[in-house]
């Protein structure tokens, strides 16, 4: 059974933690202990060095029944800043952070459903398939940990992440592919007072490329965005050069790709009405995903959540995880929420009793994989 006490104190153990993205090694160390406490062989990978971290992700087999299929559970070990100091409060069942930091539940909530599972089905004796605990660093800044593991070494016909914000039952089962974008626009430098004829104003440039360009929400699975732009050194200097940093994303990689080039013509149109030159260069960041509605993992999270007493809702986002990058590995994941909400920001908040619905609902997720 789920106990309620021993999330509230393993919630608390974990959320005292520093662990900003890069800086994981002591909650990984805890992590690695805590596993090996339980009687399973944790390891580490290089991830750490890869990425310029100071820990890699944290990886474990629990061994099961080779004829129930084997399930990857996921959750990341880093948090986003104000992260130096956290100190979690709880408050009528509530957990806050003091008010200075993140509360860091994004995603240690998604760590304490995961340990909390595997304490459950040794003492109830539950039976399972393979069950494979990857525990990433760096997936705030870029989802860096899980692009550096080695999936050959990890077989899993089925992917459960617990980082998913909002009440417990939404399931994320599609999501976008992304693109970052950067460009460069060229003009020529002049004096601006003496012989602006000469100059090609790069601001200028970018000026009319961006107000051709559509921007923000395209249609209801794409979005695009110029997210910030810096140039130019004084008034009196015609400006040269502009760079920009730009995205698109969206859950369907033809639009994706439609919405890139379009912003690409509006740079490259902008410089042919100039005179000038543009560098676009686009790089993929994580694939789309997306699980059919009669894929057997829904049939296995529909089974789950009428066991538990749980609404099921699946859900598509708009924002890029963990998730992504193992869908595009091959392995078929959903994302779960764990009841953490306001994250990002100092007033992020998860309740005791999401904690044990989110546990709850792993367990059963695991009793229906046979
Ligand atoms: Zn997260
Ligand atoms: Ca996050």
């Amino acid at each position: 059974m789920v106990k309620r006490d021993r999330i509230v104190n393993e919630f608390m153990e974990l959320a005292r933690i520093d662990s900003l993205s890069k800086n994981e090694r002591q909650i990984a160390d805890l992590l690695l202990h805590k596993l090996e406490e339980m009687g399973y062989v944790a390891r580490e990978d290089d991830a750490g060095v890869e990425i310029g971290g100071n820990a890699g992700n944290v990886l474990c087999l629990v061994k099961g029944d080779e004829n129930i299929p084997s399930v990857l559970l996921t959750a990341h070990m880093d948090t986003v800043a104000p992260g130096i100091g956290k100190k979690p409060v709880l408050e009528n069942g509530i957990f806050k952070s003091e008010g200075s930091t993140v509360l860091g539940g994004d995603d240690a909530a998604g760590i304490v459903s995961i340990l909390e599972l595997l304490r459950v089905l040794k003492e109830d004796g539950i039976k399972h398939g393979d069950i494979r605990i990857v525990f990433t660093v760096g997936e705030e800044c870029g989802l860096l940990g899980s692009k550096a593991i080695d999936y050959s070494k990890i077989n899993a016909v089925y992917g459960i992440g617990l980082d998913g914000a909002g009440a417990v039952g939404n399931v994320t089962v599609k999501g976008p592919s992304q693109n970052t974008i950067d460009i460069e626009v060229t003009g020529r430098a002049a004096h601006a007072g003496v012989e602006p004829e000469k100059g090609i104003s790069a601001i200028q440039m970018a000026a009319y490329a961006i107000s051709m360009m559509k921007l923000g929400r395209i249609d209801g699975e794409t979005t695009a965005n110029i997210g910030i732009i810096n140039g130019g050194l004084a008034t009196n200097i015609i400006c040269e050069r502009v760079n920009l940093r730009a995205e698109a994303r969206s859950r369907d990689e033809i639009k994706l790709d439609l919405q890139t080039k379009h912003m690409k013509e509006c740079f490259e149109q902008a410089a042919f009405k100039f005179g000038g030159s543009i560098e676009f260069m686009a790089r993929k960041e994580y694939p789309a995903f997306s699980i059919d509605e009669g894929d057997q993992l829904i049939a296995i999270l529909k089974n789950a959540a009428e066991n538990a007493g749980i609404n099921l809702i699946l859900k598509a986002t708009g924002g890029g995880s963990d998730i992504n990058i193992m869908n595009g590995k091959g392995i078929k994941c959903v994302d779960l929420s764990v009841g953490m909400s306001a994250v990002h920001s100092v007033e992020e908040k998860i309740s005791v009793a999401d904690m044990v619905r989110s546990a709850e609902f792993l367990v059963e997720i695991i009793k229906a994989m046979k």
